[in-house]
């Protein structure tokens, strides 16, 4: 059962006691603009809001950051993103993972570079109208880059809440509780910080497995401490387990150095990225399908690699072929030009994996 607003405080209190301790404690990370720097005056560029938090989905601080470095260098504001090209964007992407995600980066930036002059909308629902911005991305821009008070919901946030009131539904069925929540309890001073100091905590302090509530700014709030609960919060309905997929892929190496490599279709997984030939994946055994006619190596060796709803097992076939060799489908990339780091993760995994197996090695 929740507790609700049994804790017996105020709306305020949260945020009463988060900010000063965000103040003090906030996070530095290249896309935020610190409490120092807010209060000299400073603003955050809505451009770097939105490339971070679009770059944050489903994906850690820790292996954004050199991504984010990389695309602000090379691409320092929206309206020169919008003019790369494809290819270039998608390969930079490339490692991140959820490719929708980039190519809906470059769908976004043009449309506010086109239609917008180069200047994000600054409410919730004019940021809701571009591509890829679903409600949490809407709400984390328009609070951090915008100062509206908008309640921001992510991981962090729905634990430290589902601590801070006990809430004892598991998720995902808490969640429009926890929003409820989450809506009573964003100020309308400094909004901004307090978004990213709940996402801090939650980062920092309110942590999954051993949240340190010693030290913890809300402590003296928090219903789930007094309870004892803390660590077993949320609480979550089993997942079911994922399935497993099969597929091969053929990787092509030219007398030359040359690799032969395929841009997989706009629409489904890796949709747009430079890949390896292959199979569809399936959960059945997959029937062959080369993208040459010429003898194949099989030098028994899988990839394995987990995608979000599905666990994928690729199988390697390896061919060297000569330079006049003429493929079905795919084109080949000269060797001095081909980046394995420009490749999704799976296809550079099978890169690595079939270094020392080629058949001429
Ligand atoms: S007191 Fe503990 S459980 Fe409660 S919000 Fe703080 S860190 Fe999380």
């Amino acid at each position: 059962m929740s507790q609700g607003f049994s804790g017996g405080f105020s709306d305020d209190a949260p945020a009463a006691a988060l900010l000063p301790w965000y103040d003090r404690h906030a996070r530095a990370l290249p896309w935020r603009v610190g409490p120092d720097a807010l209060a000299a005056g400073e603003r955050p560029d809505p451009y770097r809001v939105w490339l971070s938090e679009i770059m944050l989905q489903q994906t850690t601080v820790a292996a954004v950051r050199d991504y984010f470095h990389r695309f602000t260098a090379r691409w320092p504001t929206v309206t020169a993103l919008a003019e790369a090209e494809d290819a270039e964007v998608m390969a930079e992407w490339a490692g991140l993972g959820y490719y929708a995600r980039a190519r809906n980066l470059l769908k976004c930036a043009r449309v506010v570079a086109g239609d917008h002059g180069g200047i994000f909308p600054d409410t919730e629902d004019g940021l809701r109208d571009l591509p890829g911005i679903g409600p949490y991305t809407a709400a984390a821009i328009a609070a951090i880059a915008f100062d509206r008070p908008a309640a921001v919901m992510d991981g962090n946030v729905e634990r430290v809440l589902s601590r801070l009131f006990a809430v004892e539904t598991p998720l995902p069925a808490s969640k429009p509780e926890l929003r409820a929540l989450a809506e009573r309890l964003t100020p309308n001073t400094r909004p901004g910080c307090y978004a990213q100091a709940v996402m801090d905590l939650g980062a920092t302090i309110c942590t999954p497995k051993s949240p340190a509530c010693g030290i913890c700014p809300v402590m003296s709030l928090c219903a789930a401490r007094r309870t004892g609960i803390a660590a077993d919060l949320p609480r979550k309905t089993p997942k079911k387990p994922k399935p497993t997929r099969l597929g091969i892929a053929y990787l092509v190496r030219r007398e030359d150095g040359a690799v032969l490599l395929e841009t997989r279709p706009d629409k489904g997984l890796l949709g747009g990225m430079l890949g390896w030939p292959g199979t569809d994946w399936a959960e059945d055994t997959p029937q062959d399908a080369p993208p040459m006619d010429v003898p194949w190596h099989d030098p028994g060796l899988e990839v394995r690699h987990t995608f979000t709803h599905f666990h994928l097992r690729l199988a390697l076939r390896l061919a060297h072929v000569p330079t006049d060799a003429t493929p079905d489908r795919g084109e080949f990339h000269p060797r001095a030009t081909f980046r394995p780091a420009s490749l999704p993760t799976v296809m550079r995994k099978a890169w690595d994996l079939a270094q020392g197996a080629w058949p001429e090695d």
